[in-house]
């Protein structure tokens, strides 16, 4: 495979026939762009990578809360979603179909040109001569302003919103966490579900879809305790590879910096954030994703959101698409509670310690869960093709199933035998039973969909109790009694590389 194109075609093609990600979808009528769904393997793995999110949040004091998909339209005039969540559209002279005034840019010119205003998408479009995909014509010369929310109603009549993020709507329930955590902030909370984008032209498979879900974090502190966060401590002598404006302006790669000297340097502004920022990176980690394949962009003061105070993407490095982001820290002052007091006239200040009444300010981790799921997967893809197998080499706790279970012979007892031990492991892991055809091609299959171990039952089985047990990247095998074997695969789960 040479180009990225290429790579993205033949994964999107394995990733269906694979049983991982089905569309788009509806497939057995006319397709639509930017819906998918999660096919029999793809959900069993999304529901591992869920898991991991939300045992790593948990772990960390956060509290889950699961708040309604459909909301009224005032929530979103407070948030600012109805006038300002929107994206620029340019309309073909003649054959009227309509694009991304910024992704065509980007895709005809590799100018970046998410932050350009109307005039200089305009301006640009012109100077570069970029002209309609479809039928080379010019454009209009006219921006278009198009809202991504997708408008739905309650009732007869009643205008609403699927929620465009799953942030707002965590920090509406605000006054039952005062409560909850008797007014001592921190408060933290998160939310892991369903939200919508009506994008124009959705074109990159799971990463840019109408319809996905989000998993986002929130902390509600004073900003006494941005400056003092108690848990830094504990992780300042932590590396991040940070990537900041300065860097990307001189053509320089990020640089590993402790989070301590990130905040003597000023490079991040505060400790909470510098603490949030750390947490997202170890968790892309244990998701299973190298290090070498991660960095943290630092927003320009550009792009930032006009109430963002500090703004970092984690990016990673993708086969099919490059650099991409996959999650965003934000600081975003207190400009969420502010607008919902405002417009809801109910008031969200909460008094500290000291007397003194404040509005809380908020840090948030934000991504979409198929991002990290689509990268798990588009990194397992390549590191497949030594010429004679195809292997998904997904990290052990994200593949679908752990264990395949393979009688050597369909004869001699040895299917019975097989199927007295799956049913030993099977409390404990997903297994996939196989009997048919040689167990060359049987381990070719289950190499295929990333199961990361199989345990063949032969003849001296019968006779010792033994089996032998496989690793799907290694090859290596290794004969072990079957009382040993649940121990051994415990271990092998909780060790990312152990295999002996
Ligand atoms: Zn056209």
């Amino acid at each position: 495979m040479n180009t990225k194109k290429d790579f993205q075609i033949a994964l999107a093609k394995y990733l269906s026939e694979k049983d991982f990600i089905y569309g788009p979808e509806p497939e057995l009528y006319e397709p639509v762009a930017g819906f998918y769904s999660y096919g029999l393997l793809g959900k069993a793995m999304k529901n591992n990578l869920e898991n991991d999110i939300r045992n790593m949040f948990i772990d960390n004091n956060f509290f889950e809360i699961e708040y309604p998909i459909v909301s009224p339209q005032i929530i979103w005039k407070a948030s600012g979603h109805l006038d300002g969540f929107n994206d620029p559209v340019v309309i073909c002279s003649k054959c009227k179909s309509s694009f991304r005034a910024d992704k065509l840019i980007e895709e005809q010119t590799e100018i970046a040109a998410d932050s350009f205003k109307d005039e200089e998408l305009l301006e640009t479009i012109k100077e570069k001569n970029i002209t309609c995909p479809n039928c080379k014509s010019r454009f209009e010369l006219e921006i278009k302003r198009h809202n991504l929310m997708m408008q739905t109603k309650i009732g007869l009549d009643t205008i609403a919103y699927n929620r465009p993020e799953t942030a707002t709507t965590t920090y509406l329930p605000f006054k039952h966490y005062n409560t909850f955590f008797r007014g001592k902030l921190p408060f933290t909370v998160f939310q892991i579900g369903k939200a919508f984008r009506n994008e124009i032209s959705p074109r990159q498979h799971l990463l840019r879809q109408r319809e996905f879900t989000q998993a986002e974090a929130q902390i509600f502190l004073s900003k006494e305790q941005k400056e003092n966060f108690e848990l830094f401590k504990d992780s300042q002598n932590d590396f991040l590879p940070l990537w900041t404006q300065e860097l990307q302006e001189n053509n320089k790669p990020p640089k590993i910096i402790s989070l301590k000297e990130a905040i003597e340097k000023k490079i991040l502004k505060n400790k909470a954030y510098a603490w949030s920022i750390n947490l997202t990176y170890k968790m892309f980690i244990s998701f299973g994703i190298p290090k070498e394949k991660i960095r943290l962009r630092q927003h320009w003061e550009t792009e930032k959101a006009f109430y963002a105070d500090d703004a970092w993407d984690l990016e990673i490095e993708l086969n099919s698409f490059g650099w991409t982001e996959c999650c965003g820290i934000h600081d975003r002052s207190d400009y969420d509670l502010t607008q919902h007091q405002k417009f809801s006239k109910q008031d969200l200040s909460i008094r500290l310690e000291n007397g003194e009444k404040i509005i809380p300010n908020i840090i948030e981790i934000a991504f979409g869960v198929d991002r990290p799921f689509f990268a798990l997967l588009d990194l397992a893809f390549f590191r497949r093709d030594d010429a004679k197998r195809t292997v998904l080499s997904l990290p052990r706790k994200m593949s679908p199933i752990k264990v395949g279970i393979l009688p050597l012979l369909k004869k001699d007892n040895l299917p019975e035998k097989a199927i007295e031990i799956k049913k030993e492991i099977e409390k404990k892991f997903r297994t996939y039973y196989d009997e048919s055809g040689s167990i060359g091609k049987r381990y070719a299959r289950l190499d295929a969909i990333g199961v990361p171990f199989c345990i063949t039952v032969d003849h001296q089985t019968i006779t010792d109790d033994t089996i032998t047990i496989r690793e799907r990247d290694s090859l290596k095998q290794i004969r072990l009694n079957k009382k040993e074997l649940l121990n051994k695969l415990e271990k092998f789960f909780n060790e990312p590389d152990f295999f002996e």
